[in-house]
């Protein structure tokens, strides 16, 4: 689609070279007068003859209900959302700031490290006293909907800040988790001191040594059956619990793993609860804490290591909702497998990537709304000789950049929306699909947001770098929730871990994860790909389908090729790796594709499902045209896959009209962007920046 021109387009009657004859007088009256004699004559700079800021909302149509699209979007507690988010617009604890007439609020990640953390503990203190995640253990039960209010509240606070919204969860729901789920009746009044703050929780997993691999935890806790106590200890450097968040400053009590040692046996991981200072803020006997110090982004977190030397704890501070030790010291496995028995410990972390997912796709929202809108106000280049300069959202190259993203976004949002509802409502026979989607939401979702933050940035060239416009420094604020809460790389790899272990129970039909469709015969791509083909539903789930199990497929004999070979599973599986990793994500795009038709499906006829239905499509086209493997293992020829190129340029100059209701739906109040999204010639004019003088 050629370049539209909405504004400064030559006013009727005068033709291209009149206008800029105009404006080259005006610009050599301006430089052959006088030098001004001091810069504090604004009237000097004429308005007429440069760019001015106009709002899309004045050129742009918003053709479908855009509240009504925020709640298909955001689906459940937008009062609570917005409540939370008028407390944060409210109080000058959130940094208000004024810029070019408009106040946003965003901390200041330029401070130093330890003042960032102060903020953000005073920060914690209102929120808490407001009622922000009150009651989530205890007042009220954790029901399916509380859990959602919570989720929801923690959308809005990472829209402000991600450091504001890791410190309360780790605090209320990673250690609270622990304690309410692997503990049992005798924790219970861990959990009201963790409601009220008296104890302030940390989890205490990773090790220098030992990030990833838990199973190999070298903190030691034997147990000493003459007093009835376990004694903690760090015995070497690479036992050190290593950047765990709010232990540097905050923390009181942490959650830690160690080797659970008894009569002379090791028993394997298991959760120990441990002071580790005391309510003035002094760390406790033979703990050692230190600061991680500054980290390339989250400086609000007071990451810390922490060394035990021979710490002793009540036997009582075991988690023994897994498994417990008598007083003398006879171990009990009420889970009796050990890998069954660590996954269980490991359950409290699925809310931890559940909220990763959907809040790491709000993070995109923001920096969409602002690329998008900076776009519809900021010109560059005429492609017409002596003609206006172009909108940048007007350049087809622009389009390609950021609304796939857009439509990866809403298709994220609708699949990130049922992990919620299938979290919270979870039985514990769907504990293993809840696992799998929240494993593979969490690696896809969160290298979709880093994605796109980094390309929003450089979409707003030199703008997108400054700190007060965010989106550099959500880059950097981004990028840690690749790696905690299971790097990235090691997640895909357990998905298609699970995925084989399905495929290869034989003589069973598949019946778990949406995986079906694989009972079914394979289904066939049309050798002539028509536009009216590429944008029907049952062609796009198909074509994720028959990718899907061609690489499960694929996958599967490449691993048992390597074990006839005499590998191992495990490095059977590590040699396939170019699979797994394909096959995860396409696992994750299919099962995303699925639940956006869902939702589709789900909307009445009318403008909004016109308009999603085009979101969809470019969602599964983009799907489709990034991924190389449809090329190589044949399932596009050459041609169809140069028609599916072609159909996704189409659908963005198609979605390009509804960019800005599209990003206005995600009702993220205009204080929680930036000021390149608004008037940005206002907020960089001399009399914003001097600051009037
Ligand atoms: C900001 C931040 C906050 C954190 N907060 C906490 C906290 O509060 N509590 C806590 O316990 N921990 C915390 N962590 C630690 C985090 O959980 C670990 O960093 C994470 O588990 C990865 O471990 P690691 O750093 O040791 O990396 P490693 O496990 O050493 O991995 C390094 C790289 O090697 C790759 N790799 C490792 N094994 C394999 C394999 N088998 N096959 C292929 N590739 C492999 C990984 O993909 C990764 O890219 C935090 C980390 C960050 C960044």
């Amino acid at each position: 689609m050629a370049p539209k021109f909405r504004h400064h387009d030559p006013p009727s009657g005068a033709t291209a070279a009149t206008r800029r004859a105009r404006i080259l007088t005006n610009h050599l009256v301006l430089h052959t007068q006088a030098p001004p004699s001091s810069y504090s004559h604004p009237t000097l700079l004429s308005a007429d003859v440069c760019l001015s800021y106009s709002p899309p909302e004045l050129s742009e149509t918003i053709s479908f209900d855009t509240k009504e699209m925020r709640r298909l979007l955001d689906a459940h507690h937008i009062a609570e959302r917005d409540w939370l988010f008028g407390l944060i617009e409210g109080n000058e604890l959130f940094n208000p700031v004024k810029i070019g007439g408009k106040v946003y609020v965003m901390p200041d990640l330029n401070q130093p490290f330890q003042q960032q953390r102060d903020m953000n503990m005073k920060r914690i203190k209102y929120l808490f006293d407001k009622g922000v995640h009150m009651g989530c253990y205890t007042e009220i039960e954790p029901t399916p909907e509380s859990y959602m209010r919570n989720i929801a509240l923690q959308e809005v606070l990472r829209t402000y800040d991600l450091a504001l919204g890791i410190q309360m969860a780790v605090h209320f729901f990673l250690w609270g988790s622990y304690i309410k789920f692997v503990g049992t009746k005798h924790h219970e009044k861990w959990l009201k001191a963790t409601e009220s703050y008296e104890v302030i929780g940390c989890v205490a997993m990773s090790e220098l040594g030992h990030g990833s691999n838990l199973q190999a935890t070298e903190t030691v806790a034997t147990y000493d059956s003459s007093t009835g106590e376990f004694v903690v200890n760090t015995p070497c450097e690479s036992a050190q619990k290593h950047m765990i968040g709010l232990a540097a400053n905050y923390a009181t009590h942490a959650m830690i793993f160690a080797q659970l040692h008894t009569n002379g046996r090791n028993h394997g991981v298991h959760g120990f609860l441990v002071q580790i200072r005391d309510g003035n803020g002094k760390t406790c006997p033979n703990v050692r804490i230190a600061d991680c110090g500054l980290k390339s982004g989250l400086n609000g977190i007071d990451n810390g290591q922490i060394w035990f030397d021979n710490v002793r704890i009540p036997r009582e501070n075991l988690l023994n909702g897994v498994a417990d030790v008598l007083p003398d010291g006879r171990y009990v496995a009420k889970i009796k497998d050990p890998r069954e028995r660590i996954g269980a410990q490991l359950a409290p972390v699925v809310i931890g990537r559940v909220v990763i997912s959907t809040t790491s796709i709000y993070k995109t929202k923001v920096s969409l709304a602002i690329a998008i809108r900076y776009a519809l106000s900021r010109r560059a280049f005429s492609v017409t000789p002596n003609g206006p300069e172009a909108l940048l959202l007007d350049y087809p190259s622009h389009q390609r950049r950021l609304l796939p993203l857009l439509a990866k976004t809403y298709a994220m949002t609708f699949a990130g929306n049922w992990l919620k509802v299938f979290f919270t409502k979870r039985e514990p026979q769907s504990y293993k699909t809840v696992h799998i989607f929240s494993v593979a939401f969490k690696a896809i979702f969160s290298w979709h947001s880093m994605r796109t933050l980094q390309e929003c940035r450089e979409a707003c060239g030199a703008q997108g770098m400054k700190a007060h416009n965010r989106l550099g420094l959500m880059v950097a604020e981004s990028d840690g929730q690749l790696t905690y809460e299971g790097d990235n790389n090691l997640l895909i790899l357990q998905v298609s871990k699970i995925l084989l272990s399905e495929a290869k129970k034989h003589n069973r039909p598949l019946q778990v994860f949406g995986l079906e469709h694989m009972n079914e015969p394979s289904p066939i791509i049309p050798p002539q790909l028509s536009s009216s083909i590429l944008r029907s539903s049952q062609f796009q789930i198909a074509a994720l389908r028959l990718r899907e199990r061609d690489l499960l497929h694929r996958f599967a004999s490449e691993v048992s090729l390597h074990q006839l070979r005499g590998e191992t599973k495990d490095q059977a599986i590590n040699l396939a790796y170019h699979l797994y990793k394909e096959l995860s994500k396409a696992f994750t795009e299919r099962m995303v594709l699925q639940l956006t038709i869902e939702a589709e499906e789900g909307i009445s006829a009318g403008s909004i499902k016109d308009v999603l239905a085009l979101v969809r499509s470019l969602y599964a086209l983009i799907c489709i045209e990034e991924d190389d493997t449809f090329l190589r293992y044949g399932h596009l020829s050459a041609e169809n896959a140069a028609t599916v190129r072609e159909e996704v340029t189409k659908l963005c100059s198609e979605l390009r009209p509804h960019a800005l209701a599209l990003v206005s739906s995600f009702g993220i109040p205009d204080s929680f962007l930036a000021p390149i999204a608004f008037d940005w010639v206002g907020a960089n004019s001399w009399s914003s920046v001097s600051g009037g003088h």
